[in-house]
């Protein structure tokens, strides 16, 4: 992959992609395969954004590949390539271990249905119900129904249903019993439709092919370059300052945080009163933590399953869920086949978390509760692998300000913004003639397949722009 220096670069493209996440690389890959001259340029030295990786001694440790919908198969086959699709495959267990219950399943539709049925004890005639319900939204029908309404019309005062529909998906995207139902209804169905899927060779190889096929269909890249500025004239955009470098250009694609594009990037004075309006309504999503667990080389753990949603708290509680005093884990284990033709095992524990509980502490409190973080979650992982603190030779803590740090999403959004930043994202370019936003935003935007499909939506949207 030839990664430009800054100094290399064009003084004019067509088209500036700000940022190198799926949204950004996705739509930039499309507009350079028909043929447009394109520059992606990536604040951070790795690609990928919040889907990345690290290497740590002998292991790598990937961020956010715990499993998305087999759409990502079709989206990888139509806008990157045949090879990259052949690489999804379906993760096998997903297990649930709490006070309420625990089971196994592969999280497919029939699957799902029969533990609703002969575990939880619902009529099928029910389930299929609120399946059909969900099926039937339609994001342009006007439906106010909340997530908490919808689950109160079909399982009412069943909270451990409620659990096993809502946990992943609050895992997923931070989502809470009061988002609009139909963000949760097109983000489960997607899952449901044939189960949870993973790139097989990691986040690592996946990105280093995205960037091969970038350059190969004549996309410039550079790393370490922040799009600090997007200049405008007539109110339309003209060009772009990236590290102080002025680049001319007829689009920009910005693929950061959608309020730092508005305020930071183009700046509120450049915009409709209306629409600032909307903007101060849209509410960044929450953040998460992580722990990663490196194996030490030679040790191994059976199969426990490749996703586990553990909890100790007595009910299903999204607020619960957020709490730095954290109850709820997910545990998504890579077993070597993951990338074959290596020995390495890890384990990374995420956990759903406020900004606001760890941006105040001073150092010295932040190390601390950073390792707490990683000691707790050892304590609670033994149980599930017994004598893991002796197999182990590496554990590393992310907070929302290691988020915040590496993507510059406000308060380490993981997932964007709540439902009412989709409207603002799309309509961005009605307001300011070439510019666009594909990152993620309003849910249902978000995640691998989210952002990448949106990044697609986008290119075409900046392909009729340019041709009208
Ligand atoms: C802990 C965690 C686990 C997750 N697990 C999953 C999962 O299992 N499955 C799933 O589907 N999703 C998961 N996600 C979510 C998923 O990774 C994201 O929704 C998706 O990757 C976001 O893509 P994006 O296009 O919005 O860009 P982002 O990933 O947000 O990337 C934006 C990029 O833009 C860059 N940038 C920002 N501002 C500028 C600027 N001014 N100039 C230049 N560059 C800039 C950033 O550095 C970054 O690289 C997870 C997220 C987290 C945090």
């Amino acid at each position: 992959m030839a990664i430009k220096r800054i100094d290399e670069i064009a003084d004019s493209y067509d088209i500036i992609v700000a940022g190198g996440g799926l949204g950004g690389l996705t739509g930039a890959n499309v507009l350079a395969r028909n043929g447009y001259k394109v520059l992606l340029t990536e604040q951070h030295f790795q690609l990928g954004g919040l889907a990345t990786y690290f290497r740590r001694k002998q292991h790598i440790f990937d961020v956010a590949l715990h499993g998305f919908p087999v759409g990502m198969k079709k989206t990888l086959r139509k806008y990157w390539s045949r090879e990259m699709a052949e690489h999804i495959a379906p993760v096998k267990s997903i297990r649930f271990d709490n006070p309420q219950f625990s089971l196994e399943t592969d999280f497919t539709e029939s699957d799902f249905t029969q533990k609703l049925v002969s575990v939880f004890g619902l009529k099928l005639e029910t389930v299929q119900a609120f399946y059909r319900e969900l099926a039937g939204m339609n994001f342009y029908d006007e439906n106010n129904m909340t997530n908490r309404e919808l689950f109160e019309k079909y399982f009412p005062g069943r909270n451990d249903v409620v659990r096993l529909l809502m946990e992943p998906i609050t895992y997923a995207n931070g989502s809470t019993l009061d988002e609009p139902a139909i963000t949760y209804g097109i983000v489960f169905s997607n899952f449901m439709s044939q189960g949870v899927y993973t790139f097989t060779g990691g986040t690592d190889l996946m990105l280093q092919m995205m960037a091969d096929e970038l350059e190969k269909n004549g996309a410039h890249l550079i790393n370490r370059a922040k799009l600090e500025k997007i200049n405008l004239k007539n109110g339309k955009v003209c060009g772009a300052v990236i590290n102080g470098k002025e680049v001319e250009c007829r689009a920009v694609l910005s693929n950061g945080n959608i309020l730092n594009t508005i305020h930071e990037y183009i700046g509120d004075h450049n915009f409709s009163q209306n629409y600032l309006d909307k903007v101060r309504k849209v509410r960044l999503n929450t953040s998460s933590c992580q722990v990663y667990i490196g194996l030490k080389p030679g040790e191994k753990i059976d199969f426990i399953g490749d996703l586990l949603f553990t909890s100790t708290c007595p009910d299903f509680s999204p607020e619960k869920l957020i709490s730095k005093d954290v109850t709820s884990r997910t545990y998504s284990v890579y077993y070597p086949e993951v990338r074959p033709g290596s020995n390495d095992y890890t384990v990374v524990a995420s956990m759903n978390a406020r900004f606001e509980d760890w941006v105040n502490m001073t150092d010295t409190e932040y190390l601390l509760e950073k390792q707490k973080l990683i000691e707790t979650t050892l304590d609670s992982l033994d149980k599930y692998i017994p004598g893991i603190r002796g197999k182990i030779d590496y554990t590393e803590a992310a907070t929302p300000r290691t988020f915040q740090r590496y993507t510059l999403h406000g308060g380490g959004s993981s997932f964007g913004t709540k439902f009412e930043g989709l409207e603002v994202s799309m309509k961005l370019s009605e307001e300011i003639g070439g510019a666009f936003h594909a990152g993620s935003v309003g849910i249902i935007m978000s995640g691998w397949l989210g952002a990448a499909n949106y990044g697609v939506i986008m290119a075409h949207n900046i392909d009729k722009y340019l041709n009208s």
